[in-house]
C-alpha cells in the first residue's frame, strides 16, 4: 500500500501549489504527485506549507563538540589556523562511540532546522596513534549509523588526506588520525560501497584539499571510467592557502584545480571563497556546485565568496553547515545573501529574473545540494526521496502569505522553530519540532563531550 501526504499548499517544480497530494512507496521515493486533489482517508494532512527538504552538502560531523568553544580571542592574529589547532586537540581524544553520539545528536538538530541529507565530509579515519582500527571503516559506519538512526539521508564522503601541505608535505602529529595512502583510500571505497548501496544513501569521492594530496593521486582515485560517484574537495578557503599555492605552483589552487583535473558536474568546490573573475567563470562553465557554508566562513573570519558575479555567470550554489556552529538553512541562506548586502552595500543581491530573493536562494540551494549529494531528491516530484519540510501554518508570521513570500517571511524573519514537521524518505522524523530521540540523543552528545573536552 503506497503511502500519501496532503499538503495544503506545496512548492513543486513548476511553482507552488494548492491542494497537493504526494505519494510514495515503500523505499521512500515518490510515484505520483497531483495538483488540486480532495485530501483521501488515510493520507498524512500537513498542517502548513510544504517544501522540499534541503541537502546539506558540507559536514564534519565531530567538529559540533567544539562548536562555540573557540570564540575567545586568545591570539591577536586568531583565524582558521589557529582554530585548526584546537579542532586536532580535539581530534586526538574522540572515540568511535563518541563520533557516533555526536553525529547522531548532529543530525536530529540538522533535521530540526530544514536539512534531510548530509553529505559528510569525513576525514577522521584512525585510532589516536595514527594506526587505522581492526575495521578500517569503523568510523565511517560510525557515522553511517548515526544517520540511520537519526532518520536523515547521507551522501559519505571518505576523504583521502595524505599529506600536511602543497607539493605533498610529511603530515603533522595532528593530522595522523587522517592520513591514508591511495591503496589505504581504495580500499575504504571499496569497503563502503556496499553499505551504501541503500536507498537514501550514497558514496562519494573526496580529496581533503590540494594541500593534502597530489594531482598523481587524484588521477588515480579518479580513474575509473564512468564512475558517476559525486567528488568534493575543499579549496580556496583562505588568503594563506591562495599565497601557498601561488608559491608552489605558480598558479592559484582553483586556477590549478581547472589546469590539472577535468572537473565537471560531478564535482562540488567547498568554500571557493578566494576565487577571481577566470576562477568564477570556470566554476560556472564547469557546473559544478560551489558548496557555501556562509556561518562557517563567517566564524573562521575566510572571506567572502563572490556570490554575486558567479551567478551572473549562471553558476551552481548550495550551502553545508561545515563546522556546525550553525544548523539552520534559516541561518545559512540569509547570511549567504547579507554578506553580499554588506559587500555591495545593497539590497535584494541574489536573485533570478524573478526577482525573490529567497525564493531564488532555496530552488538554487536545494538543486545545487541535491547534485552535491548526487541523490534524487530536491524537488517534491516523481522518482525523488520523499524529503519534506512543513512549515507551522499556524505561525501568526504566515498567517495570508502565499507563494515565495512564505519563503521570504521563513528564511528573513523566521526562526528555525518554524519547522514543524520533518519527513525523510516517506517516515516522519521530527513531528511537532520534536524527534522521537532526541532525549536520549542529547544525553550520550553531554556524555561524549565531558569526556572528549
Ligand atoms: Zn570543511
Amino acid at each position: 500500500m503506497p503511502r500519501t501526504v496532503f499538503a495544503p499548499v506545496a512548492l513543486l517544480p513548476e511553482g507552488w501549489a494548492e491542494r497537493v497530494l504526494i505519494e510514495f512507496d515503500r523505499n521512500g521515493y515518490v510515484i505520483k504527485v497531483e495538483k488540486g486533489a480532495s485530501a483521501p482517508a488515510g493520507a498524512d494532512q500537513c498542517r502548513g506549507p510544504v517544501l522540499p527538504g534541503m541537502p546539506n552538502l558540507h559536514s564534519h560531523a565531530f567538529q559540533r563538540a567544539m562548536a562555540g568553544l573557540a570564540e575567545v580571542a586568545l591570539n591577536p592574529e586568531d583565524s582558521f589556523w589557529t582554530w585548526r589547532e584546537l579542532m586536532y586537540r580535539l581530534v586526538g581524544r574522540l572515540t568511535p562511540e563518541q563520533v557516533e553520539d555526536i553525529a547522531h545528536y548532529l543530525y536530529i538538530d540538522m533535521l530540526k532546522g530544514g536539512y534531510t541529507a548530509v553529505a559528510e565530509f569525513h576525514y577522521l579515519h584512525h585510532g589516536p596513534d595514527g594506526k587505522p582500527y581492526a575495521d578500517p571503516a569503523e568510523m565511517s559506519r560510525r557515522v553511517l549509523h548515526a544517520a540511520e538512526r537519526a532518520g536523515i539521508g547521507i551522501t559519505l564522503l571518505p576523504v583521502l588526506y595524505a599529506h600536511g601541505g602543497f607539493g605533498g608535505k610529511t603530515p603533522s602529529d595532528g593530522q595522523k588520525r587522517f592520513i591514508n595512502s591511495t591503496d589505504s583510500y581504495l580500499k575504504l571505497q571499496e569497503a563502503l560501497a556496499r553499505d551504501c548501496a541503500v536507498p537514501g544513501r550514497r558514496l562519494g569521492f573526496c580529496f581533503h584539499s590540494l594541500r593534502a594530496v597530489t594531482l598523481e593521486q587524484i588521477k588515480t582515485v579518479m580513474g575509473g571510467a564512468g564512475d558517476d560517484r559525486p567528488v568534493h574537495v575543499h579549496i580556496a578557503e583562505q588568503q594563506k592557502e591562495v599565497d601557498d599555492c601561488l608559491a608552489w605552483s605558480g598558479r592559484r589552487p582553483i586556477q590549478w584545480l581547472y589546469d590539472n583535473v577535468g572537473i565537471d558536474a560531478r564535482w562540488c568546490l567547498i568554500h571557493a571563497t578566494h576565487a577571481d573573475a577566470g576562477e568564477v567563470a570556470a566554476m560556472a562553465g564547469s557546473k559544478a556546485v560551489a558548496g557555501l557554508c556562509p556561518t562557517t566562513e563567517a566564524n573562521l573570519g575566510d572571506g567572502l565568496f563572490p556570490a554575486l558575479e558567479f551567478l551572473q555567470e549562471g553558476g551552481r550554489l548550495g550551502i553545508g553547515s561545515d563546522s556546525h556552529v550553525s544548523l539552520s538553512v534559516v541561518e545559512e541562506l540569509r547570511w549567504l545573501e547579507y554578506g553580499q548586502r554588506l559587500k555591495h552595500e545593497r539590497r535584494n543581491r541574489l536573485h533570478d529574473s524573478n526577482k525573490h530573493v529567497a525564493g531564488y536562494l532555496y530552488r538554487a540551494s536545494l538543486a545545487g545540494g541535491a547534485q552535491a549529494l548526487g541523490q534524487k531528491m530536491g524537488a517534491i516530484e516523481v522518482g525523488n526521496r520523499a524529503d519534506l519540510v512543513v512549515l507551522d501554518g499556524q505561525h501568526p508570521l504566515l498567517a495570508h502569505i502565499s507563494g515565495d513570500d512564505i519563503l521570504g517571511r521563513w528564511l528573513f524573519a523566521g526562526l528555525n522553530r518554524m519547522v514543524k514537521d520533518v519527513m525523510v524518505g516517506g517516515e516522519w522524523v521530527v513531528q511537532d519540532g520534536r524527534h522521537g530521540n532526541e532525549i536520549e540523543a542529547g544525553r550520550a552528545f553531554a556524555a561524549a563531550i565531558e569526556a572528549a573536552i
